[in-house]
């Protein structure tokens, strides 16, 4: 398999019996399976090999039917808009689940609340609060993830996070149950969600308060621009790569470590905002791995800070290739580093 087209034969054969066993164990089941669906093409980063099948269930109903007949060894990953994400060269083995058309409805209800399924852009949610007049989501207006992305990571900015906001969740879980989640029960911290790995949430419900749609229209338009002078929004990139430790900014230990700027093959760390990373082009996962390791082994070697991934990194590297901390580049190998500048 090459990293950005062709999928192998022996991979395409494999795709193709696991695709055929679900469809043998969920006859009735209504969504669409695509075999060796290039997740590439879906992430923000635009890299990443192959999903072994691609699920879009139909609906709610129809996620929980698939998944109480999967057989048990056919392992499951699910993924939203792919903006938190990266996806190794070798892709996902198994069944990799997107919500779509079927998880995008919208429902105002009493009170400033308004209930959205997880394949809800959050842009969309940001946009329909405002015109119903209810503020408190301006928020999710820099957030280009859905939904579904936002409760697994209790996605937040401006000083607001998904859990300030959230009344309950619906999920099911990989048995094929339906649960209803208090916000109790999510677990939240900083990006950070305990409820159990295997539940797919499929709908939130969110309060927010009464407010003037003028206002909240020019408070989402303040997050935009703040977000275009500040951040590279229009690059291929999966937003800010590491968590900001206890009381530090993670942004401001890279700069110090010298890594604003820093290359390795086709990614760099962008010099508008050091903690995201950009695929200029032709990076390979891989790559993109690689110069996060690097920062996190230079910022470590720096200041003793270890940084913690934000983005979620999923699937295999390529057969022989490794993954992790083995990737870090040592300070005198590869890479070129520019006079870091004030700034984020
Ligand atoms: C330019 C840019 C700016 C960003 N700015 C911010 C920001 O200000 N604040 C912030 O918090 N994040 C930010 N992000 C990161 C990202 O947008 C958020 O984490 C977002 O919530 C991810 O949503 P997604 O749909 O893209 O999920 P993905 O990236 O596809 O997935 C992220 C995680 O959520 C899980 N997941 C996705 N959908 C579901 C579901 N339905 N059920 C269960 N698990 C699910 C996946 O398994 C994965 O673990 C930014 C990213 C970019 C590219």
């Amino acid at each position: 398999m090459t990293v950005t087209g062709a999928v192998s034969a022996d991979r395409m054969r494999d795709a193709n019996a696991l695709l055929e066993r679900v469809r043998q164990a969920a006859p009735e089941m209504r969504g669409r399976l695509r075999p060796a669906a290039l997740l590439g093409d879906i992430t923000w980063f635009r890299v990443g090999g192959p999903a072994d099948v691609l699920f879009s269930p139909a609906d709610e109903a129809d996620l929980a039917y698939l998944l109480a007949r999967l057989p048990e060894d056919v392992p499951v990953t699910t993924i939203g808009l792919g903006s938190n994400l990266l996806v190794r060269d070798g892709g996902i083995a198994g069944l990799v689940i997107r919500l779509g058309r079927g998880f995008g409805q919208i429902a105002l209800e009493e009170s400033g609340r308004i209930r959205v399924g997880a394949a809800v852009p959050d842009v969309k949610l940001a946009r329909t609060a405002a015109e119903a007049g209810i503020a408190g989501l301006s928020f999710y207006r820099g957030i280009p993830g859905a939904v579904g992305g936002a409760l697994r990571m209790n996605a937040g900015a401006h000083g607001t996070e998904t859990c300030d906001v959230l009344v309950e969740a619906r999920a099911v879980d990989r048995t094929g149950r339906v649960h209803r989640l208090a916000l109790a029960d999510l677990g939240y911290g900083y990006r950070h969600c305990s409820a159990p790995g295997d539940l797919i949430f499929t709908e939130a419900l969110f309060q927010g308060r009464t407010g003037d749609p003028e206002a909240i229209r020019a408070e989402m338009q303040e997050v935009a621009d703040y977000r275009e002078a500040r951040q590279p929004v229009k690059s291929r990139t999966g937003g800010s790569t590491f968590k900001n430790p206890p009381g530090r900014s993670a942004w401001r230990l890279i700069d110090e470590a010298g890594c604003r700027g820093l290359r390795i093959g086709g990614a760099h760390v962008s010099e508008k905002h050091c903690n995201f990373l950009i695929n200029e082009g032709e990076a390979t996962a891989e790559d993109i791995e690689r110069l996060g390791e690097t920062v996190r082994a230079r910022v470590r070697a720096r200041s003793g800070v270890r940084l913690e991934w934000e983005i979620k990194r999923l699937g295999l590297p390529l057969p022989g290739r490794p993954v992790g901390e083995a990737l870090a580049l040592a300070a005198h190998e590869g890479g070129q580093e520019s006079a870091g500048a004030a700034g984020m």
